[in-house]
């Protein structure tokens, strides 16, 4: 082979792309395919299970048979992922009659094209050849990523790194299309880090996760690296926050010195206003942000003003804070549903929206939030309306954080409990038999 090879990032949107086999290399290969948008046709007559999956999901067409010259008219792009070299030499042969690209599996010295290793970063992809040595072009890429990661602030161990796709060959670096945007379909959230004069901006509704600072979203954390303004809740893990450049500035939604619902107003207007005047705003919330955390109320403001809102799903303390105390909210053969119920209103107040004697007649699992102030209250109605007395109840305070503490007691227990053992909020109350369900027996 004589030359450099020449870099190039391939628009695959809406274009057939070949493969040839359906085994564990085209299984590789594939998902970075359909991420470009390429028109996948995979001819094989064996499909592996991933593959099918995709299949089923109608994202590929497969021949289920063996490779034919045929295949490759109208494609632009050939993948041989065969092992057996006679094969993908008639696919290569094939190929270079059509001026088809292709890319071979068995042998790189006889492609026409090679897979770099790739690490993306939002918009920005960088691709790595290694000279024909993929472990070489593997061990670059993951300094690259590293280097990304570390400016970003973001744990080297983490990062959104594809592959190795097959194994990459070749040589030389090739960094992503700077002088394009993301690539099409990425949503708006994508848009880079430098937002140049003039450039909208934008709000992404971040959940934040229950505490531990790990369980935020890779997407989460990318935003929240790339973010000019932060808005944080109480519940949020202040260690992410640590970690925001020095420049960001930082609201503390919790410091807003009004009651609740002036306070809502006020969050609203610092999110309309800053992405007016260009930011890239993350409104950070503890656990999910659309789970008693008013999120919705935020994507309805930000909408109302024009503002383009990206939700970021967080993972929950309703399902998440029980599971780190060893209870989880649905085990199999004790719990075939679960009930996630805020208790923030007592139960016979005119303002609750709850019908609590209902949720006693219910025999899976109940995940209450906000519910340590009205738990007398809230257990009494429901020993009342029929759910055993004797009923297994957690309290889990500050789940997933260094301060998590556990409580094991009943239903009709479990208030007095939490008085005696001073529990306080942020809590999480389970009631049903998973309680029990991984420590009995
Ligand atoms: N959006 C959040 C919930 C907001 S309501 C989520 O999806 O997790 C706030 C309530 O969530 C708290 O009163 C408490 O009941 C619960 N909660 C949040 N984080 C918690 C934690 N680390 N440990 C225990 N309970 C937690």
């Amino acid at each position: 082979m004589t030359g450099n090879p020449y870099p190039l990032g391939l628009r695959l949107a809406g274009r057939r792309v070949v493969v040839v086999g359906g085994g564990a290399v085209a299984t590789r290969r594939v998902p970075a395919l359909l991420d470009a948008g390429a028109d996948v046709l995979v001819v094989s007559p064996e499909l592996t299970p991933a593959l099918r999956a995709h299949l089923d999901a109608g994202r590929l067409r497969w021949e289920p048979r063996r490779f034919v010259p045929a295949d490759l008219d109208g494609a632009w792009l050939v993948q041989a992922a065969v092992d057996d070299r006679a094969a993908a030499a008639a696919v290569s042969a094939a190929a270079a009659e059509r001026r088809i690209f292709c890319v071979r599996a068995d042998d790189r010295a006889a492609a026409t094209a090679w897979t770099p290793a790739v690490t993306r970063h939002g918009p920005v992809t960088v691709a790595v050849l290694g000279g024909g040595d993929p472990h070489r072009a593997m061990t670059v890429r993951d300094a690259v990523r590293d280097l990304l990661n570390a400016r970003t602030g973001r744990a080297a161990a983490g990062g959104t790194t594809a592959g190795p796709a097959g194994s990459p060959e070749g040589v030389s670096a090739a960094a992503g299309p700077e002088a394009a945007p993301g690539p099409a379909g990425r949503g708006p959230a994508a848009a880079g880090s430098t937002r140049g004069g003039g450039a909208p901006g934008r709000v992404a509704l971040v959940g934040a996760g229950p505490g531990d600072p790990e369980l935020i979203t890779v997407k989460g954390w990318r935003l929240l690296t790339e973010a000019d303004v932060v808005v944080a809740d109480r519940l949020v893990p202040g260690l992410l926050l640590d970690e925001l450049r020095p420049d960001v500035e930082l609201v503390d939604a919790s410091k807003i010195p009004y009651g609740p619902s002036r306070a809502q107003e006020e969050i609203n207007r610092i999110l309309v206003c800053r992405a007016l005047a260009g930011k890239a705003v993350v409104r950070l919330k503890g656990g999910d942000p659309y789970v008693f955390g008013r999120g919705g109320e935020e994507l309805l403001a930000c909408a109302e003003a024009g503002v383009p809102v990206t939700v970021v799903p967080g993972v929950t303390s309703a399902i998440a804070v029980p599971a780190v105390a060893g209870v989880p909210v649905t085990h199999r053969a004790v719990a075939h549903e679960f009930t996630v119920v805020s208790g923030h209103v007592a139960p016979d107040s005119p303002a609750s929206l709850v019908r609590w004697e209902s949720l006693a007649g219910l025999r899976g699992t109940l995940v209450i939030l906000m519910g340590l102030k009205n738990l007398a209250a809230i257990s009494a109605t429901l020993v009342a309306h029929g759910r055993p007395a004797e009923t297994p109840a957690a309290v889990v305070q500050e789940g997933t954080t260094g301060g998590q503490r556990l409580l094991r007691s009943t239903l009709g227990a479990v208030a007095q409990d939490v008085v005696a053992a001073g529990l306080r909020p942020p809590a999480v109350v389970v009631v049903g038999d998973v309680v029990d369900a991984l420590t009995s027996g």
